[in-house]
């Protein structure tokens, strides 16, 4: 028998107060809440993943330096191989990020609202977090930010642009001001770059600016949310630094398998990035025309306000569509989020609305 007995250590001093990430998944018959693609991957590139691991010795270890996958995803950022970072999402890139470079003693800051995990990860490193909040129109005030950047000194800056949950895009003067205030790196987080307008990357600034690092993940424009594949881009100096950190074998044959041969689907993923952006317009259009005021997006997802928001959010889940409710999130209290996916789906999100708001 097992008796109950406390356990002998409790967690980390630093780590007492910190809540577990949680995404609240609820079963709906539409899932419009985590900013998925609804489309699968690329036709036939199962097959030819199922193929290569047919041929792949899944009984020995898998190539440790990802060698292939490295060599194409080089050519398809044209950016050098020594200056990638690969790893399972670029929530796991971030954590490589903050265990080589955050840490006691080191400071990183974020402008909030933004992606929870860009506070939680540098935490679960034991890096102290400063947290700014954005101006009016929900992008960052430059001012605010400079000021606050005088006054910290963050080593590590992370910029989230498109943002989530705003869908705000920054202007790329506010992306050099940023690295040239900057005591350290300066991080852009381009998860939803692919459904910006061309030319919103910054990853054209990393050749004149050696503390900028650009992340990128495949789970949003590439639909391989389940495989797990992000990385960023950088000077090959701060790549290096990284290798510290790294665990052996930490991408899986699969994985690499996938990566390897995803990029050559880049034409069918632009056609489907071009789907997904006609239904945020749409449904950005029709939020406006109801008067909901949609915060202008260039992601996979709309915010808009609404009066009595959880209560709209509990109605519409209660429809049969699961959105995302920000009811505790200072500074974004009425506000709810829908992701942009497939044309029926934005139907079905705005039926099941008008009947909330006309009941
Ligand atoms: N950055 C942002 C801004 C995100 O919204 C997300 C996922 N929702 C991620 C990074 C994490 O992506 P991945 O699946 O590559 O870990």
């Amino acid at each position: 028998m097992t008796s109950a007995r406390a356990p002998a250590l409790s967690v980390r001093p630093d780590l007492d107060d910190l809540e577990p990430y949680e995404s609240p998944q609820l079963p709906a018959r539409y899932r419009l809440n985590t900013n998925e693609s609804p489309y699968p991957p690329p036709a036939g590139l199962v097959d030819e993943v199922t193929a290569a691991l047919r041929q792949a010795a899944l009984n020995r270890y898998p190539d440790r330096d990802a060698g292939a996958l490295y060599g194409a995803l080089s050519g398809h950022v044209s950016w050098p191989s020594a200056g990638i970072w690969i790893a399972n999402g670029s929530n796991e890139v971030f954590l490589h990020l903050f265990l080589a470079f955050g840490g006691p003693g080191r400071t990183v800051m974020t402008f909030e609202p933004t992606y929870s995990l860009h506070t939680l990860i540098p935490r679960i490193a034991g890096t102290a977090t400063v947290r700014v909040m954005r101006g009016e129109d929900l992008k960052i005030d430059v001012e605010s930010a400079l000021r606050a950047m005088d006054e910290h000194r963050p080593d590590i800056v992370v910029v989230t642009s498109p943002n989530n949950p705003t869908g705000s895009l920054e202007d790329r003067s506010t992306v050099l001001a940023l690295l040239d205030a900057a005591p350290g790196f300066v991080v852009v987080d381009e998860a939803y770059v692919e459904f910006a307008p061309p030319g919103s990357s910054v990853r054209e600034l990393l050749d004149a600016n050696p503390n900028l690092i650009v992340t990128r993940t495949f789970s949003k424009a590439w639909r391989l949310a389940g495989v797990r594949l992000g990385y960023l881009m950088a000077a090959p100096e701060i790549v290096s630094a990284m290798e510290r950190v790294r665990l052996p074998y930490g991408l899986s044959a699969l994985t690499q398998a996938v990566g390897e041969r995803v990029l050559e689907h880049a034409a069918d993923t632009s056609e489907v990035v071009g789907k997904v952006v006609a239904e945020r317009e749409r449904i950005a259009a029709e939020l406006e025309a109801r008067d909901l005021r949609p915060t202008p997006s260039a992601a996979n997802f709309v915010m808009f306000r609404v009066p009595a928001s959880s209560r709209v959010w509990e109605r519409l889940l209660a429809a049969g569509v699961l959105i995302r409710n920000y009811a505790g999130v200072p500074g974004l209290e009425d506000r709810l989020r829908v992701t942009a996916g497939l044309p029926e789906e934005t139907d079905a999100f705005l039926l099941a609305l008008d009947e909330v708001l006309d009941g």
